[in-house]
């Protein structure tokens, strides 16, 4: 099972019902926080006493953090993250840490030719990861003084190359692939290019294809022995005395299929190419149609724009985020969309603190948070 938090929904500033952007995705394998603007940790922790308060079971321990996967560097998306990482060494964490950004191809560049202290491309946007990455190294988010070990993952998003920045000896470890965190096994992370006015990535968290469940009952039925049952379990053709070999294979079930999610941290829209057909995408909506142009000028979709994204990937479900203080109410924003997406599947917007579920099976349900939890919230088909 897979579940996002959506834990701000207000592009560039907050207002009195969003806040800037951030997100935390619950996987069995460990939590993945995707961007933290301002204020991050105070809704983070604020969201884990209401999982707590309402009977969930406490999926968001802080522990259970593998990796932080920014999407740009404006400081709408990461402005919260340093404060985040000072709670963490305060609450004794002493395991790993990785974090993932994206950078410019000349930012690359330079990082190759003269190692870990390079000067900055003069063009470089102020907002490049590089640079608040050397802000916070400065600031004391180095393995040192947090007292846990944090991996900084600078990658240049098109050609999907990876390098890692160690501020406490001024070194650089080159990766061909983007590392993953330690505790995923069937659970995998990829950056996806997107176009925004700085260096910029989606983030698409995959759940592996699965064999399908081992069918006991068809083994007890054969008349086969314990040995034989648990060769079977375990993948392994049984070969029987009277010369029959009975194929693993045929006592499993259907295969259960890969699922993921895809989330977007600002950008144009149809500039996200995810890795086969994503059952979400949570995609920013900042503009309405009347503001197109603008959208256009800036690099920021309208909801229309994240309508037609959906479609363009096959998302079977789509939410809305990141809107514009001007937007009053997103339903205005949901209704655009609903023009646009037609019956290519369910799809609805965020408010703060809405969770979307994705299960074993692949099945999506959305949770709309209210004063004392949550409620299930269909997801608008048409
Ligand atoms: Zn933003
Ligand atoms: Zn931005």
């Amino acid at each position: 099972m897979m579940e996002l938090h959506i834990l701000g929904t207000a592009s560039a500033r907050p207002t009195s019902k969003r806040n800037v952007s951030g997100s935390v995705l619950s996987t069995e394998e460990g939590l993945v926080v995707i961007d933290a603007g301002e204020g991050f940790q105070n809704r983070y922790s604020a969201q884990r006493s209401l999982m707590k308060r309402s009977g969930q079971n406490a999926s968001l321990r802080p522990h259970k953090i593998a990796a932080i996967a920014l999407t740009h560097g404006h400081l709408d998306h990461t402005w919260g993250l340093l404060p985040f990482l000072q709670t963490l060494a305060l609450d004794g964490r002493n395991h790993p840490l990785i974090i993932y950004a994206p950078t410019s191809p000349s930012v690359w560049d330079a990082l190759q030719s003269n190692g870990f202290n390079a000067e900055v491309p003069e063009h470089t946007p102020s907002a490049d990861l590089i640079n608040q990455y050397r802000a916070w190294f400065q600031l004391g988010a180095n393995s040192n003084e947090l007292g846990y070990e944090v991996r900084w993952m600078l990658g240049e998003p098109h050609s999907n190359k990876w390098v890692e920045l160690n501020p406490d000896d001024s070194s650089l470890i080159w990766h061909e692939q983007m590392p993953q965190p330690e505790s995923f096994k069937s659970i995998r992370l990829d950056a996806l290019a997107t176009k925004h006015s700085v260096p910029s990535c989606a983030w698409q968290i995959t759940k592996a294809a699965r064999q399908g469940v081992f069918d006991r009952q068809r083994a007890t039925l054969a008349g086969l022995n314990e040995e034989e049952r648990r060769s079977l379990a375990t993948g392994n053709d049984v070969e029987k005395e009277n010369g029959i070999t009975l194929k693993a294979s045929s006592f499993r079930g259907p295969e259960r299929s890969a699922h993921s999610i895809v989330i977007s941290g600002d950008t144009a829209e149809q500039s996200i190419h995810p890795i086969g057909i994503p059952s979400v995408l949570v995609h920013e909506a900042t503009f309405l149609e009347d503001s197109h142009s603008k959208a256009e000028e800036h690099l920021h979709s309208t909801a229309m724009g994240a309508a037609r994204t959906a479609k363009a990937c096959g998302a079977e479900h789509l939410i809305l985020t990141h809107f514009s203080a001007r937007i009053r109410e997103a339903s205005v924003s949901l209704n655009e969309a609903v023009n646009e997406y037609g019956d290519s599947g369910g799809i609805t917007y965020a408010n703060d603190g809405d969770r979307v579920r994705i299960d074993v099976e692949g099945n999506v349900t959305f949770y709309r948070r209210n004063e004392d939890g949550w409620k299930q919230h269909n997801l608008t088909h048409h």
